[in-house]
């Protein structure tokens, strides 16, 4: 059983983890783990605004320090450009792909919905441009580039949210593979790495859980496999908001002063109903207690 599984940590490294990222990290190696499977680490470190060389190192020796290791050698997603180039080249082949010039306030503007994610759904306004236009403004604006979704249902079957669908056109809208400054976007890099990992299994925040239909059919467009996905809720901070790297009293550094790794694993198993009190186990002891049925569905606060 699990042979074939390959999980995942797929941090970005735009600062310290902090007990959120730990969380998904945790339960992505027990599922991994615990069915006999693989797990490899990727830094997703595309963008160069965010991430810092230095924090790739960081985010090695804290998931080293709280007993997560990994399968071969790390994969830093900024080396692997020419992939994500690659795909982009077959999806502006089928014709799916065109440049967008519109500005930030543009965007903002447009009296459009709201994707969850907070980005407007895009109207689809420079899609309709006359070629001429389109070659005109290329002569003085560097375009971001866009990929035409169809009026299409994507369905996901998660394996902890259970059934979610989206219609593409109408709550995503055509979305951005490559920014204006020619940085991939993260839906383009993720599918084109989790399929040349050979990740078969995704578990990750149920903030992502509104990407996933995005990246089941970009791997459709791309002839790519489908790994199987799990969105595990997510951790808040004490006053309900969501944990963030600004979050420094939640941050690694700051709690590794007060607690040892397996106090902190224990009370993330906790959490996920995976020990019935908070008490300090490693990871490698808490195999045999995982399930998925255990975990919990709604966010939950972490206290500590
Ligand atoms: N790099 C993302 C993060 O740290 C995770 C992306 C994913 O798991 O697909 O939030």
């Amino acid at each position: 059983m699990g042979e074939g599984i390959c999980g995942r940590f797929a941090p970005s490294p735009s600062g310290r983890m902090h007990m959120g990222n730990l969380w998904s990290c945790l339960l992505s190696w027990l599922a991994a783990r615990s069915a006999g499977g693989r797990i490899v680490l990727r830094l997703e470190d595309l963008d160069p605004e965010r991430c810092r060389p230095e924090y790739c190192g960081q985010v090695m020796r804290d998931l080293e320090w709280l007993g997560l290791e990994w399968d071969g050698e790390p994969v830093y997603q900024s080396r692997r450009t020419g992939a994500s180039e690659r795909a982009f080249r077959t999806l502006e082949e089928k014709g799916l792909v065109y440049p967008c010039f519109c500005t930030r306030a543009e965007r903002l503007a447009a009296s459009a919905p709201h994707r969850s994610d907070g980005e407007a759904v895009y109207t689809g306004r420079c899609a309709q441009l006359a070629p001429a236009r389109r070659e005109e403004l290329m002569a003085v604006r560097r375009p971001a580039w866009r990929v035409r979704v169809p009026q299409e249902t994507v369905r996901v079957h998660d394996l902890i949210q259970g059934e979610y669908s989206q219609q593409l056109k109408r709550e995503c809208g055509d979305f951005i593979l490559r920014r204006s400054d020619g940085v991939y976007a993260y839906q383009l890099a993720v599918v084109v790495d989790d399929a040349w990992m050979g990740v078969t299994e995704v578990v990750r925040g149920s903030d992502l859980l509104s990407s996933t239909p995005r990246q089941l059919w970009l791997q459709r467009q791309l002839g790519l496999p489908h790994p199987v996905y799990g969105h595990v809720p997510l951790l808040l901070a004490p006053d309900g908001r969501r944990l963030a790297k600004r979050d420094r009293d939640l941050e690694l550094g700051r709690l590794q002063r007060e607690y040892t790794a397996p106090e902190l694993v224990g009370a993330l198993a906790y959490a996920a109903n995976l020990i019935d009190r908070p008490q300090a186990i490693t990871p490698q002891e808490l195999l045999p207690l995982f399930s998925w049925e255990k975990l919990p569905r709604e966010d939950l606060v972490w206290r500590l």
